[in-house]
């Protein structure tokens, strides 16, 4: 079987398929504040470490942006020790609520009614928010759309034959994006699907390409078998 040169949407069907609706980002009560925060996070570590870490933050009262805002550091990072990093995370999310605070008036939509350009450019002026973790701000918690790249994203995207690995964040980002209708919600089921593909099935070591719904369109598994 051939590949099919423009596959992007192809593979996102085939996904959503195999696996349904993952229906992202997954939160427990505390909304846009939630997601923020678990954006921040998850940055290299397990998504079980980080529930870890919200759990202690709601406990100890550090659930509101005024709440860490104002939080001790050594207090903070305690908290959060269980998402690795935790003293730089914890910086960064003093960073973002000090944005929210000072300069939205405590009032995320304040924020989120910039326009997306703005929206990206002010959260990556934050000492602590790369591309990847203000995209996930941007789709999940802003609703609006901006392609979010990560590992797992690179990884099927090279091996299907989309793009080198070795592709730049913002190459990746626009080359989804020009295949792409510009809708948020697609957007981020297409994350999420890609992200469960990537941790059960598209593994960096041995992945279960035999059992693997991409397989017909895979240029890694049609060269390799
Ligand atoms: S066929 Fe193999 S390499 Fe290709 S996407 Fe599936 S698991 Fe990954």
């Amino acid at each position: 079987m051939t590949i099919i040169s423009n596959n992007i949407i192809n593979i996102y069907y085939i996904l959503l398929d195999n696996y349904g609706n993952q229906n992202w980002w997954p939160v427990t009560g505390g909304g846009k504040f939630e997601i923020i925060v678990g954006a921040i996070l998850c940055q290299n570590v397990s998504w079980k470490n980080v529930q870890t870490s919200l759990e202690l933050l709601k406990i100890n009262n550090l659930w509101d942006y005024r709440a860490i805002y104002q939080s001790n550091f050594e207090h903070l990072s305690e908290c959060i020790k269980s998402s690795r990093y935790f003293n730089q995370k914890a910086q960064t999310l003093k960073n973002f609520m000090a944005l929210v605070i000072e300069d939205f008036n405590g009032q995320e939509e304040k924020l989120f009614s910039l326009t997306l350009r703005d929206l990206r450019n002010t959260l990556l002026s934050i000492n602590g928010i790369g591309p990847e973790t203000a995209d996930d701000i941007i789709v999940y918690a802003a609703l609006k759309p901006s392609f979010i790249i990560d590992q797992y994203t690179k990884r099927i995207a090279s091996r299907v034959g989309i793009t080198p690995l070795n592709n730049s964040y913002s190459e990746f980002q626009t080359i989804f994006e020009k295949k792409l209708p510009k809708d948020q919600k697609l957007y981020g089921e297409f994350h999420a699907l890609l992200d469960k593909h990537g941790s059960n099935i598209c593994t960096k070591k041995n992945p279960l390409c035999e059992k693997c719904c991409l397989q017909n369109i895979c240029k890694h598994y049609l060269v390799n078998k």
